[in-house]
């Protein structure tokens, strides 16, 4: 059994819409972490027998690419003498911009424009606008949109965020990831880096395989080209998969595939295209600790609260 935990930013800025993980809460998640298991890569040890043995193993990733990884993340692991995996989106990385979500939060959060055309008929009506007159109402209009957004097929997902780039021109947009430089600096302290696609899609709402071709490959080719390997690991961004995913994963030359569903990965139920991973927030110390020992799961699912 292996505990695979999930990070994404740690950064002792607070952010109103996607909260980072707090720098001190996160040492304390390494210290609890590396006192109670041994902390390993999974492509280390995906393909032995060890990852049967069980609850001792604990891994620790990163989705994503953000500059605060090197920066506030990475001496914390070194000082409790940690290996991680660190999944990277090449797009984001090549232009420093940050993943779509992130922008979307962003945009809606500083903005000074009010008129937005979001008119398209699959628009269900409470979110069709042409106009969002307060910070205060496009701060919650942006809250409730991007739960909706990632229900929805990529092409309509394309739409609606292209038109809010249009439409809130007066945006720039945070310069927020590590360059290639950081990411080999990781690679050559011992850290695994592998592919978070190129452009943070939701694969497994994805139907053009090309696309998900491209995505899934170009991202795999540019790791090589930086960093001089093939990944063998793919990370599904905001843990879109399918069976689809899944195949042309295997098909392009990837051995793992990481899913994100908040439990301890069983090597006897799970493939390798599909290991669970349990993320982490910017919670109480309680809870993050009930989230570890993958508690807090198990009493929500006993007591159908969520
Ligand atoms: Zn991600």
């Amino acid at each position: 059994m292996v505990r695979n935990f999930l990070f994404h930013r740690v950064n002792p800025e607070r952010d109103k819409l996607w909260d980072p993980m707090d720098v001190a809460l996160f040492e304390r998640c390494i210290q609890y972490i590396s006192k109670k298991y041994t902390v390993v890569l999974i492509e280390d040890i995906a393909f032995s027998d060890e990852r049967f043995t069980k609850n001792k193993y604990a891994t620790i990733m990163f989705d994503d690419g953000y500059k605060d990884n090197i920066q506030y993340a990475a001496p914390i692991l070194k000082k409790y003498n940690c290996k991680a995996s660190f999944y990277v989106v090449t797009d984001c990385i090549d232009n420093n911009i940050p993943t779509w979500t992130h922008v979307l939060d962003y945009s809606f959060q500083h903005t000074n424009v009010s008129e937005i055309d979001l008119s398209f008929d699959f628009l269900p009506d409470e979110f069709k606008v042409n106009n969002i007159p307060t910070a205060e109402k496009r701060i919650a209009y942006g809250s409730r949109l991007k739960p909706y957004l990632k229900k929805i097929t990529h092409e309509k997902r394309g739409l609606v965020l292209d038109q809010i780039a249009r439409s809130y021109n007066d945006i720039k947009v945070p310069e927020l990831m590590m360059n290639w430089d950081d990411i080999k600096e990781l690679s050559a302290a011992g850290h695994y880096i592998g592919s978070h696609t190129v452009t943070h899609c939701m694969l497994g709402t994805m139907s053009d395989e090309t696309e998900i071709k491209h995505e899934l490959l170009n991202s795999a080719n540019r790791i090589q080209e930086k960093l001089g390997y093939f990944p063998l690991t793919i990370s599904y961004p905001i843990g879109s998969y399918n069976d689809t995913t899944k195949r042309l994963s295997k098909e392009l030359g990837y051995k793992i595939g990481l899913a994100v569903n908040q439990n301890i990965y069983d090597p006897a139920i799970e493939d390798l295209f599909e290991i669970s991973r349990i993320e982490l927030y910017n919670e109480p110390w309680w809870k993050t600790r009930l989230r570890i020992s993958n508690a807090l799961e198990n009493i929500k699912s006993l007591i159908k609260y969520k």
